[in-house]
C-alpha cells in the first residue's frame, strides 16, 4: 500500500526582525490510507507549523510533502482544516454555519446538502439548525465545525488541538464522538495534541516530536487489542498506561 501523505526531511525556520527561529528540523514521516495518526510534542516545538505546512499554507525551506506523491499546495480542496477555536460565526444560524465551506466553493449540490443532513442528524444537531453558536455548548460547536469541515469531504482531515477549549468532561465526550466518525468514515486524520491520553486512546500511531527544533523523536504504534476501539474503550484497556508511561518518558528526557 502507498502512502497518503510523504512528509520528507522537512526543514523550516521563521525569519523575523529579531532573527531566525528554527521551529522544524528533518521531520519525515509517512500517512497511510485510512490512518489515525496523532502528533504530541512539547507547547512552542513546531507542531503547528507542521500542520501548516502540510495544508501548504507554509513551504518547507528543505524536504517535501507529497499527497499521493505530488507536492501539497496552498487551499488543497483535498485537506480539511480543524483548528482549536471553532471559527462559528454569530449572526449565521449553525446550519448556515455548516454550510459555510460549500457555499465559498459554489458546492451546493443536493448530493452534499443531503450529507449535511444526515450528519445534523448524526451528530444530534438536527434540532438546533437555528440556533445561534453563543446558544450551543462548547461540544456542540466544536461537533459543528467538524461537519462543515466533513462536508468538504476532505481526503484527510487536519485537526489542530481540537479539544483544548472544552472541559475535561465534554472532551471525553468529543474526542469520543469525533473518534467514533472518523473512522467510521475511514477518514484518514492527524491529530496534534498535548494530552498524551488523548492520543493514545485515538491514533494508530503516535509521532512524538521534540523540543524546538523539532525533530521525530520517536513513533509509537498503538495496539490496545480492542475489536471495537473508541476512545473512551481505549482509555480502559490494559495496555493504556504501559502507552502513557513510555510516551510521557520519551517526552521528558530531554525537558
Ligand atoms: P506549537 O504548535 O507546537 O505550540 P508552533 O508551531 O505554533 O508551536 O510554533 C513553533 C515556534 O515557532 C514557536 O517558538 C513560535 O513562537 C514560533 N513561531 C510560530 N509562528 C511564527 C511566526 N509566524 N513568526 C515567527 N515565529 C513563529
Ligand atoms: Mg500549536
Amino acid at each position: 500500500m502507498k502512502p497518503l501523505l510523504e512528509v520528507k526531511d522537512v526543514c523550516l525556520s521563521y525569519h523575523t526582525l529579531s532573527g531566525e527561529t528554527p521551529a522544524l528540523s528533518h521531520i519525515s514521516f509517512d500517512l497511510m490510507p485510512g490512518e489515525f495518526l496523532a502528533i504530541v510534542g512539547p507547547s512552542g516545538c513546531g507542531k503547528s507549523t507542521l500542520l501548516n505546512l502540510i495544508c501548504g499554507l507554509l513551504t518547507a525551506e528543505q524536504g517535501s510533502i507529497l499527497m499521493d506523491g505530488v507536492p501539497v499546495t496552498r487551499g488543497n480542496a483535498r485537506i480539511g482544516y480543524m483548528l482549536q477555536k471553532d471559527y462559528l460565526l454569530e449572526w449565521r444560524s449553525i446550519y448556515k454555519n455548516v454550510l459555510l465551506g460549500l457555499e465559498i466553493r459554489h458546492e451546493l449540490t443536493p448530493e452534499k446538502l443531503s450529507y449535511i443532513e444526515e450528519m445534523l442528524t448524526a451528530y444530534g444537531l438536527d434540532k438546533f439548525r437555528n440556533a445561534r453558536p453563543s446558544q450551543l455548548s462548547g461540544g456542540m460547536r466544536q461537533r459543528a465545525a467538524l461537519i462543515r469541515t466533513l462536508a468538504l469531504k476532505p481526503d484527510l482531515l487536519l485537526l489542530d488541538e481540537p479539544f483544548s477549549a472544552l472541559d475535561y468532561q465534554t472532551r471525553l465526550h468529543v474526542s469520543d464522538d469525533i473518534g467514533r466518525i472518523l473512522s467510521k468514515a475511514h477518514k484518514p486524520a492527524i491529530l496534534v495534541t498535548h494530552d498524551i491520553s488523548e492520543a493514545i486512546s485515538m491514533a494508530d500511531r503516535v509521532v512524538i516530536l521534540s523540543r524546538r527544533p523539532a525533530t521525530v523523536q520517536r513513533i509509537v504504534p498503538i495496539d490496545l487489542g480492542l475489536t471495537a476501539r473508541t476512545p473512551l474503550a481505549s482509555r480502559n484497556a490494559p495496555g493504556f498506561k504501559t502507552y502513557f508511561n513510555l510516551i510521557w518518558k520519551e517526552l521528558n528526557k530531554n525537558a
